[in-house]
């Protein structure tokens, strides 16, 4: 139900994990974050509040300068830690936190399955790191195998991706919101503005059919075609 991520310089750990404690608002039932450590992709998700994932990786720490984070109400599904988000493919190169609901998730995961494609939880999300994955180990680069894999789905959704051998994130909406910080030496996506306002206030409200990718430095948006598409930065006034 709530999405952050944040890459750039500093560790993405804890604006991701305030970020969500700052969407708590619009009501949950898991939380999750995945970061990018290395090549590797560090996750950790569970059941219950943000305070509980917060201890939790308080106790078995994990870091990187890019993740991304969410908080589950869960749609498809029942309400474990396996359904929480971030989800990932078998290899956990890919991980994935959506928003919203894939209207056709069950046909994308028989045609998935059927190519030998093991699901790990029981949500219409996970076929979104499966498809993306798919496109990777046919030559695809991330940004091509994320845009292959959304062009897939129907539904409503907000989503943002990230591949462990890879510097960037990657984000779409349709139907769901979704809006970029832009901060001094750090880049942040949130559902929404109190997420990440407490680090920035110059905000891009992303319209349906949006494609954003953020790198450490820069930022670019386009339509689903992939051509450049100008929003503009906003100031936020806003009482963090
Ligand atoms: N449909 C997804 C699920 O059930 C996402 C729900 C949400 O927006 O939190 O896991």
């Amino acid at each position: 139900c709530g999405i952050t991520a944040c890459i750039g310089q500093d560790d993405s750990v804890e604006p991701l994990l305030n970020g969500l404690q700052k969407l708590e608002y619009r009501g949950y039932d898991s939380a999750g974050v995945a970061v990018k450590n290395g090549t590797n992709i560090q996750l950790d998700k569970k059941v219950g509040e943000v305070s509980e994932l917060v201890a939790s990786i308080e106790s078995d720490p994990i870091s990187g300068n890019l993740g991304i984070g969410h908080t589950r109400w869960a749609t498809h599904g029942g309400v474990t830690d396996d359904n929480a988000h971030p989800h990932t493919d078998e290899s956990g190169r890919v991980a994935v936190v959506h928003n919203g609901i894939i209207g056709n998730y069950q046909s994308l995961k028989k045609e998935l399955e059927s190519r030998g494609h093991v699901f790990a939880s029981d949500t219409d999300t996970e076929v979104v790191p499966h498809l993306i994955e798919e496109e990777l180990n046919n030559g695809a680069n991330a940004e091509e195998a994320f845009r292959s894999a959304v062009a897939r789905l129907s539904g409503t959704y907000a989503i943002a991706a990230i591949v462990g051998d890879d510097e960037a994130i990657y984000a779409t909406r349709s139907g769901s919101p979704l809006c970029l910080g832009i901060g001094p030496g750090q880049y942040f996506l949130a559902s929404d503005v109190p997420a990440f306002v407490q680090h920035t206030d110059q905000v891009v409200y992303l319209h349906d059919g949006d494609f954003v990718v953020v790198t450490p430095n820069n930022y670019e948006i386009t339509d689903g075609a992939g051509r450049s598409v100008s929003r503009e930065v906003q100031r936020v006034e806003w009482n963090a």
